[in-house]
């Protein structure tokens, strides 16, 4: 349901106590072979010019890695054991088995070079014999099997697969969509997931104007027993991919009337942040899923504000009270953050209705704030806002984000049309002061 926080910056080490300068690497390089029962074996090589050792880049994988001796002159040879990694859980972001395949982030695989900084490159092959296909999620390089990604990106690299696989690609506007289904059984064919996630997929594009990257990667996962999507996520580097939980009883209707996916492909064209803004990262998939399904045709503009009416109640009191930076749970972060989206798109709408916050969300992604970028709360704030010409987060979040400050949804859902009857129904009004704000919420551009 969310995106991971890069959590890597956080992990660039200090220099060490010893009286020697540290060691500066320059480059990694690890070759990865993937072996049908599980195993992958590793061999890491680092020019430095000192002394580099390796680390885990979680420490639950500690009990699944094994080496063959230290490592020296720069060089490390190990092997990870991701069948007992996966054990018989459900975890991918440690590592899943279904049937004959496997789904792990590439941080199950390589250990993290030190002493780290943000700039050594770092070159990925990944390779298994055949009949075992491979899809990996990462930045291509130019060499076959290759891959590139930064040493310090490795604790937030994003998802590869393994194994018995189905794989597909879907051009989408500019950007290329691999779409590989793991081992396990599925009602729905591959073909029929696939269509499913090009829709949705197509649903964004139209939402930016284009395909948020250039290039992502949606793993399909089956889960036995299941009939829905169940849980999805988001990793970011080098490129984005997303793992997606699929029920294997899941019908077609349940596929499209779900948010999981949509909600995960609009994460693809926003910055990361780092220690902040969860509120606003969260906020904006929250508010715009809907919107933009329902400008797919794949939800109603009613289904869309009875959901807003019922759901957004949930963050007030992180928007009115504690402050959207502090929330903490689910309600507070997403509906919380849901709720500063809705009131600057009406903000900015009530100036031009049909120039939403939407324009300020797109000449972001343009400027080439997208999931693979880490920018600071302030900085996107401040492209959004002068695309729309006026201030128009920057104050919501003054009020709202460090601190809560009064706030009247009804009202605001009121003067939008949006209320129910005696009975609980949804009624939506045409005449009242907001109504076109509301029409135009939901209108495609
Ligand atoms: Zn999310």
């Amino acid at each position: 349901m969310k995106r991971v926080w890069p959590l890597a910056l956080a992990l660039v080490a200090c220099a060490p106590a010893a009286s020697k300068p540290p060691a500066i690497i320059r480059e990694c390089s690890y070759d990865v072979e993937l072996k049908p029962e599980g195993r992958a074996h590793v061999e890491a090589t680092c020019r430095a010019d000192g002394a580099v050792s390796f680390r885990v880049a979680h420490r639950y994988l500690k009990k699944s890695v094994s080496f063959a001796g230290p490592a020296h002159g720069g060089k490390l040879s190990y092997e990870v054991d991701l069948a007992r990694l996966a054990g018989s859980g459900r975890d991918f972001d440690r590592a899943l088995r279904v049937g004959d395949s496997f789904v792990a982030p590439m941080s199950s695989v390589l250990l993290v070079p030190e002493p780290l900084s943000t700039e050594i490159p770092v070159k990925v092959r990944v390779h298994a014999a055949a009949p075992i296909a491979v899809s990996v999620g990462l930045a291509r390089d130019a060499a076959p099997e290759t891959y590139r990604l930064f040493a310090h990106e490795i604790p937030v690299a994003t998802y590869f697969a393994f194994g018995k696989l189905q794989q597909r690609t879907l051009a989408v506007g500019g950007g290329r969509l691999e779409v590989t289904r793991l081992d396990g059984e599925l009602d729905q064919s591959f073909e029929d997931v696939s269509r499913w996630v090009e829709t949705s997929a197509r649903a964004v594009h139209d939402f930016y104007g284009a395909f948020p990257v250039p290039r992502a990667q949606v793993t399909i996962i089956p889960v036995p027993g299941r009939d829905a999507v169940v849980f999805g996520k988001v990793l970011p580097e080098s490129s984005p991919g997303v793992a997606l939980l699929l029920g294997q009883h899941a019908p077609a209707r349940a596929l499209y009337s779900d948010w999981i996916l949509v909600h995960e492909l609009f994460h693809l064209g926003f910055p990361s942040f780092y220690e902040e803004g969860k509120w606003l990262d969260e906020g904006l998939a929250t508010y715009y899923e809907p919107i933009i399904r329902a400008r797919a045709g794949l939800y109603s503009e009613a289904e869309l504000w009875d959901e807003f009416l019922s759901s957004m109640p949930q963050g007030v009191d992180a928007f009115t009270r504690s402050g959207l930076e502090h929330a903490t749970d689910f309600r507070g972060v997403y509906w919380g953050g849901a709720i500063a989206c809705l009131v600057a798109d009406v903000e900015a709408r009530k100036r031009r209705p049909s120039a939403g916050l939407e324009v300020g969300l797109r000449a972001l992604r343009e400027a080439g704030g997208n999931a693979c970028e880490v920018w600071s709360l302030a900085q996107a704030m401040g492209a959004v806002d002068h695309a729309l010409g006026a201030p128009t987060l920057a104050p919501i979040a003054a009020r709202h984000a460090r601190r809560g400050s009064a706030f009247d949804l009804a009202a605001l859902f009121a003067d939008l049309g949006v209320t129910r009857d005696r009975q609980g129904k949804l009624a939506l009004s045409n005449t009242a002061p907001l109504a076109a704000v509301r029409r135009a919420i939901t209108a495609n551009p």
